[in-house]
């Protein structure tokens, strides 16, 4: 019989790559994809625990999918990724209809637990210290981009961050399994891998550390990009940066989180780096890569940010000079450490901090795309925009996202685009009106 799986995907890119791991193991077990709940026997759903928002509009979905169950009860509804790691069984006695609790170290089992989860509610959030997934092989999406975990789990401990507790120790799969899988999307025809890691640049297998990685990944051809995220601002040995500048299919863009750019809530945050090691070091990849476009994670409202501390943070994103940036509101996580610290930033300060540092990084992003203008950009072509299908678009070696009237160009193309205009979202060649591309939901597909 065939079984039909319906799989959907929130929080970052690893947990995209995890749901194609689980597509693949899905899939060597019989089932096919479907696109819509209601035409599945299994509705899996890939969640993330980082903010308590995600777990809150998580909570909501499910709501709405056990509707499926009530209508046709042999339907088997599974919670897969961080929050199950999280909540484990409090999850089934929040929402009594769900069958299937796993955490991102069961996925391998998957096949076997959905047939337990047919007869009783089944739960695997058994933590792994060597579990990689290495050898499995993922159902990719189409598209350009292929996503690449070469290391899985957090040693780090910030802490405001849940993610160790939920993904486990940090272990790195085998070079050979990552070159391996690099190979194998340049013969299925992506163009551009993605290393993830939650520390990527931590990466070491014996002999192998990031930079001899990156430097044997270049050597695979078809491939025209090799990015990665998110490398950890301590991590980031000279060899690494030696290697990314010594590499041509390693782009001049990096995210880099800051998180804060007070010295005292750093080190509260248990991030250890200070603001003057982290500048030292953006010094360092600038000078090895000039022209290098930088992006960054921030978070307001740690438990004891002052007013002092924030406008610190501010001072430090204008002196570094981002070209975009991910801001959060800091989220209490009942497990991390600083959960149990008195917050004293209000939820209304905390708006206003957010909202200053989105604005001031808004004109700063559009200051920094605007000086594009005129200016000559290579981007990879991943297809038609949302809005205008004649008009494409693809990520600049900046990472920018690049909006172009279509001619003859194919998806995985890459291509030379002379910048016209820009917004704070995008820039835009010759022939497309910013108005359409007011923000960046208009561009992606
Ligand atoms: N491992 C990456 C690193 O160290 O930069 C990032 C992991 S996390 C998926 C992505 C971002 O979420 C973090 O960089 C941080 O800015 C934010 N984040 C993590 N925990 C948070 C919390 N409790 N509240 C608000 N933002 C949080
Ligand atoms: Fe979380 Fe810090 Fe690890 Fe990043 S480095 S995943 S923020 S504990």
């Amino acid at each position: 019989m065939e079984r039909r799986l319906y799989i959907e995907t929130y929080g970052c890119q690893m947990n995209v790559a995890d749901s194609e791991l689980m597509l693949g193991q899905l899939g060597r077990a019989g089932y096919r994809r479907v696109e819509r709940a209601d035409e599945a026997d299994v509705i899996l759903v890939n969640t993330c625990a980082i903010r308590e928002h995600a777990e809150q509009r998580i909570y909501g979905r499910l709501g709405e999918l056990t509707r499926h169950k009530l209508r046709r009860p042999g339907v088997v509804l599974g919670v897969a990724g961080c929050m199950a790691q999280h909540l484990r069984a409090k999850l089934i006695e929040r929402v009594p209809q769900v069958d299937l609790v796993v955490g991102p170290d069961g996925y391998r089992r998957l096949p076997e637990l959905i047939e337990e989860a047919r007869a009783e509610p089944t739960l695997a959030v058994r933590s792994s210290r060597v579990e990689t997934y290495g050898d499995l092989v993922p159902a990719r999406a189409d598209g350009v981009r292929a996503w690449v975990s070469i290391m899985r789990g957090c040693d780090k401990f910030c802490t405001f961050c849940i993610v160790p507790y939920v993904r486990g120790r940090e272990r790195s799969l085998p070079a050979g399994e990552v070159l391996r899988q690099v190979e194998h999307a340049a013969a299925e025809g992506f163009r551009e891998i993605v290393f993830l890691g939650q520390t990527v640049n931590a990466y070491r297998d014996g002999d192998v550390d990031f930079a001899e990685l990156l430097t044997r990944a270049n050597r695979i051809e078809g491939i025209a990009r090799i990015r990665f995220t998110s490398p950890h601002p301590s991590d980031m040995s000279d060899r690494a940066i030696e290697a990314m500048a010594a590499c041509e299919k390693v782009p001049p863009h990096l995210h880099l989180p800051l998180q804060s750019g007070s010295d005292s809530v750093l080190a509260r945050m248990r991030r250890i780096y200070t603001v003057e090691e982290y500048e030292r070091l953006v010094g360092k990849i600038r000078r090895a890569m000039p022209g290098i476009a930088l992006s960054t994670d921030i978070i307001v409202g740690f438990p004891g940010e002052t007013g002092e501390d924030f406008e610190a943070t501010r001072a430090a994103m204008e002196r570094i000079g981002y070209e975009s940036a991910f801001i959060f509101k800091y989220s209490p996580r009942p497990g991390a450490r600083s959960a149990d610290w008195l917050e004293t930033v209000d939820e209304e300060e905390k708006t206003r901090r957010i909202t200053l540092l989105i604005e001031e990084q808004k004109d700063r992003s559009l200051l920094k795309n605007q000086s594009d203008i005129d200016s000559t950009v290579e981007v990879l072509v991943e297809g038609a925009t949302r809005r205008t299908p004649s008009e494409w678009f693809g990520k600049s070696a900046h990472f920018k996202t690049t909006v172009f009237p279509h001619r003859a160009e194919r998806v995985g193309d890459l291509i030379s685009v002379r910048v016209a205009a820009a917004t704070p979202h995008a820039v835009l060649g010759e022939g497309v009106r910013a108005a359409n591309f007011a923000a960046v939901e208009d561009v992606l597909a």
